[in-house]
Protein backbone atom coordinates (compact mmCIF):
# COMPACT_ATOMS: atom_id res chain seq x y z
CA UNK A 1 0.00 0.00 0.00
CA UNK A 2 1.24 3.82 -1.32
CA UNK A 3 2.56 5.69 2.13
CA UNK A 4 0.21 8.34 2.20
CA UNK A 5 -2.84 5.76 2.08
CA UNK A 6 -5.00 5.59 5.91
CA UNK A 7 -4.55 3.89 8.86
CA UNK A 8 -7.83 2.25 10.88
CA UNK A 9 -9.60 5.21 12.30
CA UNK A 10 -7.62 7.94 10.55
CA UNK A 11 -9.10 9.93 8.03
CA UNK A 12 -6.99 11.98 5.20
CA UNK A 13 -7.44 14.99 5.40
CA UNK A 14 -9.37 16.65 2.60
CA UNK A 15 -7.71 19.02 0.40
CA UNK A 16 -8.29 22.63 1.06
CA UNK A 17 -10.60 22.69 -2.35
CA UNK A 18 -12.75 19.86 -0.87
CA UNK A 19 -12.80 21.92 2.38
CA UNK A 20 -14.13 25.01 0.77
CA UNK A 21 -16.86 22.71 -1.01
CA UNK A 22 -17.70 21.56 1.86
CA UNK A 23 -18.36 24.88 3.35
CA UNK A 24 -20.13 26.71 0.64
CA UNK A 25 -22.83 24.13 -0.64
CA UNK A 26 -24.74 23.83 2.96
CA UNK A 27 -27.82 22.92 1.34
CA UNK A 28 -26.52 19.75 -0.34
CA UNK A 29 -23.95 19.20 1.86
CA UNK A 30 -25.01 15.15 2.39
CA UNK A 31 -24.28 14.85 -0.67
CA UNK A 32 -21.07 16.29 -0.67
CA UNK A 33 -19.99 14.45 2.29
CA UNK A 34 -21.46 11.36 0.46
CA UNK A 35 -19.55 12.50 -3.11
CA UNK A 36 -16.62 13.04 -0.88
CA UNK A 37 -16.36 9.82 0.98
CA UNK A 38 -16.80 7.86 -2.15
CA UNK A 39 -14.12 9.55 -3.36
CA UNK A 40 -11.70 8.73 -0.81
CA UNK A 41 -13.47 5.44 -0.91
CA UNK A 42 -12.32 4.87 -4.77
CA UNK A 43 -9.25 6.43 -4.23
CA UNK A 44 -8.23 3.95 -1.42
CA UNK A 45 -7.83 6.76 0.88
CA UNK A 46 -10.05 5.04 3.29
CA UNK A 47 -8.49 1.15 3.16
CA UNK A 48 -10.80 -1.37 2.77
CA UNK A 49 -11.43 -3.03 6.50
CA UNK A 50 -10.80 0.15 8.20
CA UNK A 51 -13.74 1.78 10.54
CA UNK A 52 -14.86 4.83 10.37
CA UNK A 53 -17.16 7.03 13.17
CA UNK A 54 -19.58 9.85 12.69
CA UNK A 55 -17.21 11.86 15.00
CA UNK A 56 -14.07 11.56 13.76
CA UNK A 57 -15.55 12.31 10.03
CA UNK A 58 -17.74 15.37 11.62
CA UNK A 59 -14.15 16.37 12.74
CA UNK A 60 -12.01 15.86 10.06
CA UNK A 61 -14.87 17.20 7.46
CA UNK A 62 -15.56 20.10 10.06
CA UNK A 63 -19.40 19.92 9.29
CA UNK A 64 -21.90 18.33 12.09
CA UNK A 65 -23.33 15.57 12.49
CA UNK A 66 -26.27 15.74 10.95
CA UNK A 67 -25.11 15.38 7.28
CA UNK A 68 -22.10 12.68 7.95
CA UNK A 69 -25.06 10.41 9.53
CA UNK A 70 -27.59 10.91 6.39
CA UNK A 71 -24.31 10.18 4.14
CA UNK A 72 -23.46 6.87 6.10
CA UNK A 73 -27.28 5.83 6.22
CA UNK A 74 -27.16 5.94 2.50
CA UNK A 75 -23.60 4.23 1.84
CA UNK A 76 -25.01 1.90 4.35
CA UNK A 77 -27.97 0.99 2.12
CA UNK A 78 -25.99 0.61 -0.81
CA UNK A 79 -23.35 -1.29 0.79
CA UNK A 80 -20.29 0.55 0.48
CA UNK A 81 -20.02 0.44 4.08
CA UNK A 82 -20.75 -1.83 7.13
CA UNK A 83 -22.64 -0.33 10.32
CA UNK A 84 -20.48 -2.07 13.77
CA UNK A 85 -22.57 -2.18 16.48
CA UNK A 86 -21.34 0.52 19.57
CA UNK A 87 -18.35 1.20 16.79
CA UNK A 88 -19.14 3.01 13.92
CA UNK A 89 -18.72 2.21 10.45
CA UNK A 90 -16.31 -0.30 8.50
CA UNK A 91 -15.19 -0.24 5.00
CA UNK A 92 -16.04 -3.88 3.57
CA UNK A 93 -13.44 -5.70 1.97
CA UNK A 94 -13.05 -5.41 -1.96
CA UNK A 95 -15.50 -7.26 -4.54
CA UNK A 96 -14.69 -10.78 -4.55
CA UNK A 97 -13.72 -12.08 -8.35
CA UNK A 98 -17.16 -14.20 -8.48
CA UNK A 99 -18.94 -10.90 -7.62
CA UNK A 100 -16.62 -8.85 -10.16
CA UNK A 101 -17.50 -11.38 -13.03
CA UNK A 102 -21.25 -11.12 -11.88
CA UNK A 103 -21.28 -7.62 -12.70
CA UNK A 104 -19.48 -7.90 -15.64
CA UNK A 105 -21.92 -9.92 -17.09
CA UNK A 106 -24.70 -7.99 -16.25
CA UNK A 107 -22.98 -4.70 -17.10
CA UNK A 108 -22.60 -6.04 -20.55
CA UNK A 109 -26.27 -7.28 -20.74
CA UNK A 110 -27.33 -3.50 -19.93
CA UNK A 111 -24.98 -1.13 -20.78
CA UNK A 112 -24.53 -1.59 -24.38
CA UNK A 113 -28.36 -1.99 -24.79
CA UNK A 114 -28.47 1.61 -23.02
CA UNK A 115 -25.77 3.02 -25.16
CA UNK A 116 -27.96 2.03 -28.66
CA UNK A 117 -30.94 3.93 -26.97
CA UNK A 118 -28.68 6.84 -26.42
CA UNK A 119 -27.65 7.15 -29.89
CA UNK A 120 -31.33 7.48 -30.75
CA UNK A 121 -32.32 9.49 -28.25
CA UNK A 122 -29.94 11.79 -26.42
CA UNK A 123 -30.83 15.29 -26.02
CA UNK A 124 -28.24 17.50 -27.96
CA UNK A 125 -27.71 18.80 -24.28
CA UNK A 126 -27.44 15.52 -23.11
CA UNK A 127 -24.64 15.02 -25.60
CA UNK A 128 -22.66 18.04 -24.63
CA UNK A 129 -22.74 17.32 -21.23
CA UNK A 130 -21.54 13.52 -21.89
CA UNK A 131 -18.35 15.73 -23.96
CA UNK A 132 -17.77 18.38 -21.59
CA UNK A 133 -17.12 14.82 -18.81
CA UNK A 134 -14.73 13.73 -20.39
CA UNK A 135 -12.58 17.09 -21.19
CA UNK A 136 -12.93 17.04 -17.25
CA UNK A 137 -11.87 13.11 -16.80
CA UNK A 138 -8.91 14.22 -19.39
CA UNK A 139 -7.30 16.94 -16.78
CA UNK A 140 -8.04 14.21 -14.08
CA UNK A 141 -6.24 11.25 -16.10
CA UNK A 142 -3.36 14.15 -16.49
CA UNK A 143 -3.55 14.73 -12.35
CA UNK A 144 -1.53 12.86 -9.90
CA UNK A 145 -2.15 11.04 -6.82
CA UNK A 146 -4.92 9.15 -5.13
CA UNK A 147 -7.67 11.82 -5.08
CA UNK A 148 -7.32 12.87 -8.68
CA UNK A 149 -7.65 8.61 -9.44
CA UNK A 150 -10.80 8.95 -7.18
CA UNK A 151 -12.73 12.05 -8.81
CA UNK A 152 -11.59 10.31 -11.97
CA UNK A 153 -13.23 7.41 -11.02
CA UNK A 154 -16.80 9.09 -9.87
CA UNK A 155 -16.64 10.99 -13.42
CA UNK A 156 -16.69 7.57 -14.66
CA UNK A 157 -19.22 6.70 -13.21
CA UNK A 158 -21.43 9.84 -14.01
CA UNK A 159 -20.45 8.84 -17.38
CA UNK A 160 -22.23 5.77 -17.86
CA UNK A 161 -25.02 6.91 -15.53
CA UNK A 162 -25.93 9.85 -18.29
CA UNK A 163 -25.16 7.57 -21.11
CA UNK A 164 -27.84 4.95 -19.63
CA UNK A 165 -30.22 8.08 -18.31
CA UNK A 166 -29.93 9.67 -21.98
CA UNK A 167 -31.32 6.15 -23.29
CA UNK A 168 -34.71 7.15 -21.23
CA UNK A 169 -34.56 3.81 -19.22
CA UNK A 170 -34.93 4.67 -15.65
CA UNK A 171 -35.36 1.27 -14.48
CA UNK A 172 -31.94 0.39 -16.30
CA UNK A 173 -30.13 3.55 -15.13
CA UNK A 174 -31.69 2.72 -11.63
CA UNK A 175 -30.26 -1.26 -11.55
CA UNK A 176 -26.78 -0.07 -13.03
CA UNK A 177 -26.47 2.79 -10.19
CA UNK A 178 -27.32 0.49 -7.51
CA UNK A 179 -24.27 -1.68 -8.94
CA UNK A 180 -21.64 1.09 -7.93
CA UNK A 181 -20.01 -0.54 -10.65
CA UNK A 182 -16.64 2.34 -10.72
CA UNK A 183 -16.16 2.07 -6.73
CA UNK A 184 -16.05 -0.97 -6.72
CA UNK A 185 -13.48 -1.41 -9.78
CA UNK A 186 -11.87 1.50 -8.61
CA UNK A 187 -10.82 0.12 -4.92
CA UNK A 188 -9.66 -2.77 -6.38
CA UNK A 189 -6.00 -0.85 -7.23
CA UNK A 190 -4.65 2.26 -7.79
CA UNK A 191 -2.87 2.34 -11.51
CA UNK A 192 -2.97 5.02 -13.56
CA UNK A 193 -2.54 3.25 -17.27
CA UNK A 194 -6.57 2.06 -16.00
CA UNK A 195 -7.49 5.89 -16.42
CA UNK A 196 -5.59 6.21 -19.62
CA UNK A 197 -6.87 3.41 -21.61
CA UNK A 198 -10.38 4.62 -20.39
CA UNK A 199 -10.41 7.65 -22.21
CA UNK A 200 -9.70 6.10 -25.87
CA UNK A 201 -12.92 3.74 -25.32
CA UNK A 202 -15.45 6.63 -23.86
CA UNK A 203 -14.35 8.76 -26.84
CA UNK A 204 -15.56 6.07 -29.22
CA UNK A 205 -19.03 5.85 -27.10
CA UNK A 206 -19.59 9.59 -27.38
CA UNK A 207 -18.88 9.66 -30.86
CA UNK A 208 -21.09 6.73 -31.85
CA UNK A 209 -23.89 8.39 -29.63
CA UNK A 210 -23.31 11.90 -30.72
CA UNK A 211 -23.53 10.35 -34.82
CA UNK A 212 -26.30 8.88 -34.03
CA UNK A 213 -25.05 6.15 -34.71
CA UNK A 214 -27.18 3.00 -32.43
CA UNK A 215 -24.74 -0.13 -33.84
CA UNK A 216 -21.57 1.56 -33.41
CA UNK A 217 -23.03 2.97 -29.82
CA UNK A 218 -23.43 -0.37 -28.78
CA UNK A 219 -20.23 -2.28 -29.67
CA UNK A 220 -18.02 0.59 -27.96
CA UNK A 221 -19.86 0.53 -25.14
CA UNK A 222 -19.33 -3.44 -25.37
CA UNK A 223 -15.54 -3.36 -26.33
CA UNK A 224 -14.96 -1.07 -23.27
CA UNK A 225 -16.93 -3.12 -20.60
CA UNK A 226 -14.69 -5.98 -22.35
CA UNK A 227 -11.76 -4.03 -22.36
CA UNK A 228 -12.15 -2.73 -18.84
CA UNK A 229 -12.79 -6.37 -17.65
CA UNK A 230 -9.27 -7.60 -18.80
CA UNK A 231 -7.62 -4.99 -17.06
CA UNK A 232 -9.02 -5.51 -13.92
CA UNK A 233 -9.03 -9.45 -14.48
CA UNK A 234 -5.18 -9.13 -15.14
CA UNK A 235 -4.64 -6.74 -11.71
CA UNK A 236 -7.15 -8.83 -9.65
CA UNK A 237 -5.02 -11.17 -8.10
CA UNK A 238 -2.01 -8.50 -7.42
CA UNK A 239 -4.82 -6.23 -5.82
CA UNK A 240 -5.90 -8.73 -4.01
CA UNK A 241 -2.36 -9.48 -2.08
CA UNK A 242 -2.25 -5.95 -1.99
CA UNK A 243 -5.31 -5.03 -0.40
CA UNK A 244 -4.75 -7.58 2.46
CA UNK A 245 -1.18 -6.85 3.13
CA UNK A 246 -2.29 -3.50 3.91
CA UNK A 247 -5.56 -3.65 5.71
CA UNK A 248 -4.52 -7.20 7.80
CA UNK A 249 -6.24 -10.02 9.31
CA UNK A 250 -9.14 -7.74 10.66
CA UNK A 251 -10.50 -6.94 6.96
CA UNK A 252 -11.06 -10.95 6.32
CA UNK A 253 -10.36 -12.70 3.36
CA UNK A 254 -12.37 -11.42 0.69
CA UNK A 255 -13.61 -14.67 -0.32
CA UNK A 256 -15.27 -14.60 2.85
CA UNK A 257 -18.42 -12.82 2.10
CA UNK A 258 -21.68 -14.86 2.02
CA UNK A 259 -23.10 -12.87 -0.50
CA UNK A 260 -20.84 -13.91 -3.04
CA UNK A 261 -21.56 -17.21 -3.01
ZN1 LIG B 1 -16.03 3.89 -18.32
Amino acid sequence: MDDDAVSEGDLASLTSTSQRRLGRARGRLADEVYDTLLEQLMSLRIVPGSRVTIDALARELGVSQTPIRDALNRMEADDLVVRVPHAGYRIPPPITRVRFEDMLEIRLLLEPAAARRAAERASAEEVSRLRRMLEEMEELAAGDGHLAYGAFGLRDAAFHDLVANSAGNQVVREALGRLHTHVHLFRLLYDREVTYAAMGEHDEILSAIAARDPDAAAYAMRQHILLSGDRFRRLFDEADGRVQDASGLDAGAPSSDPRHH
